[in-house]
């Protein structure tokens, strides 16, 4: 069995770099003793650059135990498009990851399923593993949302790249900056079983049992086993949790327990 995949989603915080630093610093020091978790950072962008820095300080490429993440990319490797951050960057940069379709990104800036699609295509022309959020704003909506969601978001990509996919099951309504409730880990599981169904459909079942299914939204310590172990997730991606360096280790800890 795969070990659990724990990615940190800090979105539009710490606003200090030196913050930042300490925060990466606190989460580091204890995620490197698990060595049955992969835990996965992504900061701002602004941190980004500095914090790969620091976590290399004094350390060679093979000890490094957290990876980055990128929180969004754009669907072009370079060019004239001011602002934008592509995910060549990023894989230059040293992550290994990126968010793609977080649905703070749908939801404030319209991310259609097609921009999506073109973002996927390009993260992984450059070697960077996509986290695709998929996930429902009305609670009894599931299937329909996030079927279309498959379908649009992984249009053309072929069968030998889907594996590098990582699909993470995010309920809108379970979000904690939405006020989220909880979801329970039967809906989860159900999700779960629905992606991979949608998968065996798109591709094959040998293709869908390959591929990393995650859940995210309002997960603590107090949660993130019934996630793993009782919903079947193949890890979690965290957003207010994991700006607390104690919770987001305890979470790791009790999905390795
Ligand atoms: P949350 O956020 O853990 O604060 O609910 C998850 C996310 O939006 O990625």
């Amino acid at each position: 069995m795969h070990k659990p995949l724990i990615i940190a989603n800090w979105k539009m915080n710490p606003t200090t770099l030196k913050e930042a630093e300490h925060l990466f610093g606190s989460i580091e020091k204890e995620a490197r003793k698990v060595k049955d978790a992969e835990v996965v950072i992504c900061p701002p962008f602004v941190w980004l650059v500095s914090l790969v820095a620091f976590a290399r300080s004094g350390l060679s490429p093979k000890d490094e135990r957290v990876a980055f993440g990128g929180q969004d990319c754009f669907w072009e490797e370079k060019g004239a498009y001011t602002s934008q951050v592509s995910p060549l960057m990023l894989k230059n940069l040293g992550c290994q990851y990126v968010i793609i379709g977080h649905s703070d990104r749908r939801k404030y800036f319209e991310e259609s399923n097609e921009l999506v699609n073109r973002k996927i295509k390009t993260a992984l022309n450059a070697r960077i593993r996509p986290i695709l959020c998929v996930g429902e704003e009305v609670e009894d909506e599931m299937s329909l949302i996030v079927g279309e969601q498959l379908e649009k978001d992984l249009f053309g990509i072929p069968e030998a790249k889907i594996r590098e996919i990582v699909i993470v099951y995010e309920p809108v309504w379970a979000i904690s900056a939405n006020n989220g409730i909880d979801c329970s880990s039967d809906e989860t599981m159900k999700a779960g079983l629905f992606i991979r169904k949608t998968l065996t459909k798109l591709y094959n079942r040998s293709i869908a049992e390959k591929v990393k299914i995650i859940y995210g939204g309002s997960v603590t310590s107090q949660n993130a086993a019934d996630y793993i172990k009782g919903a079947a997730m193949n890890g979690l991606l965290i957003g207010n949790a994991s700006l607390n360096a104690t919770e987001f280790v305890k979470i790791i800890e009790k999905v390795v327990k």
